[in-house]
């Protein structure tokens, strides 16, 4: 079991309208009022922030996004600035998922830039790292988490390192309904704290949260929960859903 306070954040992906998504939260509110001993987040499409941060006021439940650009502000027509998502209500954003890395090209240097600017505007941002099937299959698993993590999440200074989440997404477990075993996830986790160990010393290490990612599901969450360098989940498909969500918030080690 994780000596860090458990972070449970659901990714909404493309899915929910405004409508929809503030009903969402509206029953997750009723469902985890009170629950004080970990941290709840929903990351909502750009379009469902503002609304759905105004339902969550006051409320335990913090509010993120999906991705952001690393300018401040300019001529990029289309894209987010981290200081408008801090303007909507959102504390977290999440960077360099898997989808953005293979459809949208992003790579370790831009993922590098968006997790310094989220940190400039006041954003704790959730690095996503991961291992594709074929990588796992070449045993090169350790090399590209190594990569990920020495060239994405580089420069940062001591109090940001402390801040800093890490999710742990193997491909392969991401919407497939393939999870990753509890012991073939903490066995990267471990790996990931080594390298965050190497990079910003042992408090940085201590302190840092290794979520991970794919497939979980209420009834695989307490297993995966009780590893000790599973420090939370970074939730897809069970998100969407006030029941399961609220189950997996709840787990129990
Ligand atoms: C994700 O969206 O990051 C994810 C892990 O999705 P799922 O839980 O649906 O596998």
């Amino acid at each position: 079991m994780s000596i860090r306070k458990p972070l449970l954040a659901g990714n909404w992906k493309m899915y929910k309208n405004t409508g929809e998504a503030v009903e969402l939260v509206e029953g997750l509110k009723k469902n985890l009022g009170g629950v004080t001993d970990r941290e709840i987040l929903v990351c909502t499409p750009f379009t469902a922030l503002y609304a759905v941060g105004r339902a969550l006021k006051g409320s335990n439940i913090k509010l993120g996004a999906q991705n952001l650009f690393w300018e401040p502000k300019g001529a990029y027509t289309g894209e987010i600035a981290p200081g408008m998502l801090v303007d909507t209500g959102c504390s977290y954003a999440i960077i360099g998922h898997s989808e953005r890395r293979q459809y949208f090209g992003e790579n370790d240097g831009s993922v590098n830039k968006k997790m310094k600017a989220a940190f400039s505007a006041g954003l704790t941002p959730i690095v996503c790292v991961g291992e594709t099937l074929q990588e796992r299959e070449q045993n090169v698993t350790f090399k590209v988490i190594e990569r990920q993590v020495n060239t994405g999440i580089e420069g940062l200074d001591e109090e940001q390192a402390k801040k800093l989440v890490i999710a742990y997404e193997p491909v392969w477990a991401i919407g497939t309904g393939k999870t990753a075993t509890p012991q073939q996830a903490e066995e990267v986790h471990a790996y990931i704290r080594k390298l965050y160990l190497k990079l910003y010393g042992n408090a940085a290490s201590d302190a840092v949260r290794i979520l991970y990612g794919g497939s979980v599901k209420p009834d695989n969450t307490s297993e995966l929960m009780k590893e000790p360098n599973i420090d939370g989940g970074l939730v897809g498909g069970a998100s969407l859903e006030v029941d399961s969500f609220t189950k997996i918030v709840k787990y129990k080690v």
